[in-house]
């Protein structure tokens, strides 16, 4: 974030205040945003009436990095800002170290994708509001995480 003050950078969360709000400030822009780059697949779907130019009704985004062995994933519109999932991202993390799998790239179980998926689901805090129910929300997240998860799975077991 540049002013005429200076420039300051920001994690997202931290930048990511509440609904309609952030923490940039009246005199300030954004610059640049900085992402770090990861060595493996990445996915992203969303709920929405339509496919394209349609607001979130929900929203998920993950990426594996073989190479650091972490796992990155993030909620959209299901709560009052975007919202990493740090519980679900190291429960899978862990599971790919321990069975080994950034190695074997051996498929996940069914079980796996669902305690992932169900990780995911309980930090949303999702409300009913146009867009959708608080309910189908929690639903649809925890369809779209599983999905995510296995088409990014699928990606890096195909990419060796
Ligand atoms: C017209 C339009 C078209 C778009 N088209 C596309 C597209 O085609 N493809 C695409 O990828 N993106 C599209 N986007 C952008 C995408 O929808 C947004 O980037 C995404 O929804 C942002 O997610 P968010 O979680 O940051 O914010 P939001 O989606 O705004 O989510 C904030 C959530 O906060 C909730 N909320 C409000 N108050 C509270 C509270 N007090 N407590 C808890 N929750 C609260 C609301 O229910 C809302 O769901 C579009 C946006 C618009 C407006």
């Amino acid at each position: 974030m540049a002013s005429v003050r200076g420039a300051r950078r920001l994690p997202l969360a931290e930048f990511l205040v509440g609904p309609k709000r952030h923490a940039l400030g009246p005199d300030e822009l954004i610059a640049a945003v900085h992402v770090p780059a990861t060595t493996g697949p990445q996915g992203f779907a969303k709920v929405g009436p339509r496919n394209a130019m349609a607001i979130a009704v929900v929203s998920f985004a993950l990426s594996l990095d073989p190479e650091g062995g972490t796992v990155g994933a993030a909620i959209g519109s299901a709560g009052p800002t975007a919202l990493q999932v740090p519980e679900a991202a190291s429960f899978l993390a862990g599971v790919l170290e321990d069975r080994a799998l950034w190695q074997s790239r051996a498929p996940l179980r069914d079980e796996e994708r669902r305690r992932f998926a169900e990780l995911v689901v309980e930090v949303s805090r999702p409300i009913d509001d146009r867009r959708g129910t608080a309910a189908y929300r929690r639903h649809a997240l925890g369809v779209l995480a599983a999905r995510v998860l296995g088409w990014a799975w699928d990606e890096y077991r195909r990419s060796r």
